[in-house]
This record gives structure tokens, sequence and C-alpha cells, in this order.
């Protein structure tokens, strides 16, 4: 995932109480009498939801063999075709959808060769070993790279910068995580234009490279990596991640010695698009069939690790929302699909195909509600609607209480399901929000892997997006 938690486009005007608790009382905003009985049928339908999840829940098994038996997955990849085939042939195991088809995309595969090699050269010529991985989409270097550095905190500083102070160098950007800010998605937003456009910027203006520190709080010697974009910079320059503990030791020497030099060594290339799939469920509704709700998480992954909780909590969370409902005895009155989405890393193509083609077929979508922020322990939804619509939905919220999934946030939903917004203007988009505190610990480095999960927090999760599945089917918005 990138990009999470900025806030969503369509909600900047939202008052504050969109950001507060769904606290409202269920009958604010209903007739009276109405309430209880319907109330108590849904608070029962949830229930069984979650008792379903939480005692024959499907989801962990699934995770274990996306992660082990298939494991690294990014797009282009032999894996990622096998992931596919995985992701198709479970659909249909789970016996709770009416078709499962696959959307061909094309979709772009950048490999990273052998492992990268990092080392900061003292003038004694001295070598201290670097942790690095090459950031997704970079070029190579084409042998070793030997060259200065020059650190700086930001874009702006980089733009201030004479031209013979970066001619020739490698630029480090080292600004670090916000520490101070409560949800770790908001310090990776102010942190992340380093990575996605630090390395385009470096190589216009006559730079040799680029390094940037690794977008986490955690303080080891894991590099995280995750795209950049050259975008049309005419010079496109190496582009690495340091390890968090190999930026401060750089920052600290260079300290010391502002003539010592960084040698890189990086084999990645961008080999041509490929051809790869979405993967699609659809439960029919019963009432109003032409009204679709989406769910879905990213089927591809990082090369570094499992995909664990990027992206594969989402995908199988978002098959087992619809294979809960069906055990759960609760056929949806609107049409649900599960999207297993292809290339959410570096391009985004699935989740554009899949907008692409909702136009095309002049859909009528409802809602989507994408799982992409890691398997933890639920804590709600952020939603991008309107902000009336958005206090209808939080009249749902004392049915979520129970399950502690009733926090609901104004924000960006999924980079998957945002192509919707202009392709088929759906009412609402959701972002399934767990406790997002470890997760950028994780995220995108060798760290994120099965053993990361645990199996009652993601099988909540699950539970927690059928619920919502079962309250937008129900009542629309
Ligand atoms: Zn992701």
């Amino acid at each position: 995932m990138y990009l999470r938690y900025t806030i969503g486009c369509l909600l900047t005007a939202l008052s504050c109480c969109a950001a507060s608790l769904i606290s409202v009382p269920a009958c604010a905003q209903a007739p009276a009498a109405a309430v209880p009985a319907a109330q108590k049928a849904d608070s029962l339908a949830l229930r069984r939801l979650y008792d379903e999840a939480l005692l024959r829940g499907q989801s962990y098994e699934n995770l274990r063999y996306l992660c082990q038996k298939i494991g690294p997955r990014l797009s282009g990849s032999p894996q990622a075709a096998q992931a596919v085939a995985w992701g198709k042939l479970t659909m249909e195991k789970a016996n709770c959808f009416d078709k499962v088809y696959l959307q061909e995309c094309q979709v772009p595969h950048w490999v990273r060769g052998a492992r990268e090699k990092g080392e900061i050269v003292g003038n004694k010529g001295k070598g201290i070993s670097a942790a690095v991985c090459a950031l997704g989409g970079s070029v190579g270097t084409g042998g070793k790279l030997r060259a200065g550095v020059v650190e700086v905190k930001s874009l702006e500083a980089l733009k201030a910068l004479p031209d013979a102070a970066v001619k020739g160098k490698f630029i480090f950007f080292n600004r670090p995580f916000n520490d101070a800010l409560i949800e770790p998605g908001a310090a990776y937003g102010a942190a992340g234009d380093q990575r996605r456009s630090g390395p385009a910027e470096a190589g216009r203006r006559g730079a040799v490279g680029a390094l940037v520190r690794s977008l986490t709080a955690a303080h080891d010697d894991n590099p995280h990596t995750g795209a950049t974009a050259y975008g049309d910079t005419p010079t496109k320059v190496p582009a690495a991640a340091l390890s968090t503990l190999a930026a401060d030791r750089l920052s600290q020497l260079l300290k010391a010695d502002p003539g010592l030099q960084f040698e890189l060594e990086m084999s990645c290339e961008t080999l041509p698009d490929e051809t790869s799939y979405n993967v699609v469920g659809e439960v029919r509704g019963t009432k109003y069939p032409d009204q679709i709700i989406t769910v879905g998480g990213h089927l591809d992954s990082w090369d570094l690790a499992e995909g664990a909780h990027d992206d594969g909590t989402g995908v199988v969370q978002s098959i087992e929302a619809v294979r809960l409902l069906k055990a759960a005895g609760l056929r949806p009155e609107r049409t649900v699909r599960a999207v297993l989405f292809m290339n959410e890393e570096n391009g985004t193509r699935g989740g554009q195909k899949y907008a692409e083609l909702a136009q095309q077929n002049h859909e009528t979508h409802l809602a989507a509600i994408e799982s992409d922020g890691g398997g933890f322990t639920p804590r709600g939804f952020a939603a991008q609607t309107t902000p009336a619509l958005l206090k209808k939905v939080a009249i749902w919220g004392p049915l979520l209480a129970p399950y502690h999934a009733n926090q609901l946030t104004a924000g960006h939903a999924g980079t998957d399901i945002e192509p919707l917004v202009n392709a088929v203007h759906p009412t609402a988009l959701f972002g399934y929000d767990g406790d997002s505190q470890r997760y950028f610990d994780l995220h995108h480095s060798a760290l994120d892997t099965f053993d990361q999960v645990n199996r009652r927090e993601l099988e909540l999760g699950g539970a927690s997006m059928a619920s919502l599945i079962y309250l937008l089917s129900k009542y629309g918005l």
C-alpha cells in the first residue's frame, strides 16, 4: 500500500463529527418504533458473522498458503501468475460465489536481480557495509557506482542547493518519520515524497544516484522498498533505500567526514510488460442485482518477503467476507464482488482496468471497500463520501461497537478502488482500518511474513468487512 491516510479529496470540507468515533445512537435518525426489531435482527446477523469467523474462519490458512507456498509475487513474476491461479481456485473452492472470473491487464515487470550492496567509504578507504535495497522501478548501477554524498532533509532543500554541490554526487534524502504523529500512516505520508519523487529530482539536477531513508519508524537494519517514479525525467539515476540504522550511521559519518564516498551496486532492471489478471468472484444480489458493492485487496506484493500484511491479509479477508455471509445465511440484496487486484504496488494497472471495465459496462457501483493497511485488530473504516452519507453510515456504529470496529474516519479508502471515483462515481469508498502502530515496521521489508499475522486479528477483520457489506447490501446508501 501507499498513500493511505491522506485525507480523501471528497472529504476535505468534512465537519469534525465525521472524524470522530461513530457514537451516534442507532435510533437518532430512524423512526423510533422501527428500530429495535431491525436493530436486533442486525445485531444477531453480525454476531453470526463473527462467530463463523472466529470458530470456523478460513482466511488464516488461506494466507498461510499464499505466503508460504507462493511467497513474494511482484507484478510480472512467475509467483504473481501462481497467485492469480491460486486466487481463482480459492474462490471456487469457497463455494460462495455465483461466478469467478479473470480480468486481463498489462502490468510492468521490474526485477531486482542479485541482492544489492552498499558501502560507506571513508577517506582512508575503509568500507563500512550499509544495508540497502533498490527502490521499485529503479535502474541498475551497471557495476559499482562510487561517489560523494550530499545529505538533505527535503526536496525543497535539494532545490536550494547550487548545481556544483549536486553534480556527480549521491543525494541522500534523510527526513525521518515524525514519531509524534499518532497515526503512523500520517508519518508515512509526510515522508513519502522523498521515495516517490526524490530520485527523479536528483537525476534532474545532475546527481548520479539517490539514497533514501527507509519509510519506517523502526530502528533496525531492514531496508524498506517501494515504488519510485522517474516521470519525464531525462536522466534516470539508481535509487536505493537505506535501513534507518544505515541512514543514521551515514549521516553521523558525513558530519565527521563530508568528503566520504558511498559505493552502490544494483542489477535491477525493467523488462517488457507482462499480461496478468485481477481475480473476481461475484454474488448476484437478490433484490437490487444492478447495484454493486466491491470488496478487495491486492494480490501483488513486493519481492523482499511474503507480502503477508501487504496485502495478503486484504486478499484473504475479501474472499472470507463473502464466504462468511453465505455461511451465516445472509444472502446479499445487492450484488457483491470480491476483487483481488493486480499491480497495486508499482502501477495500479489492475485497479485502473477494473474501473475501466465498470465504466464500459455502464455499471452502477454503490460502494467499494478495500483492505490494504495490514491484518491487524479492527478499529473501523476510513470513508470517502459526502458528510451527509457519512452521518448515515455512522448510525451503524453501535452494531459494530461490540467488535471494536466502529471508528469511522474521513480518509483515503484504497488505491485500487480509487479509480472507480472518476469512472463510475460510487456513492462511497471505505478502507478497512486496523490498529496500524506496527504496520510500517514491516511494510515493504523482509519482515512482512506470515508469522507476523495473528489469526484472531485477521479473522476479526474479515468479519468486520463482512458486517459492513451486510449493512450496505441491506440498507443501501
Ligand atoms: Zn498494499
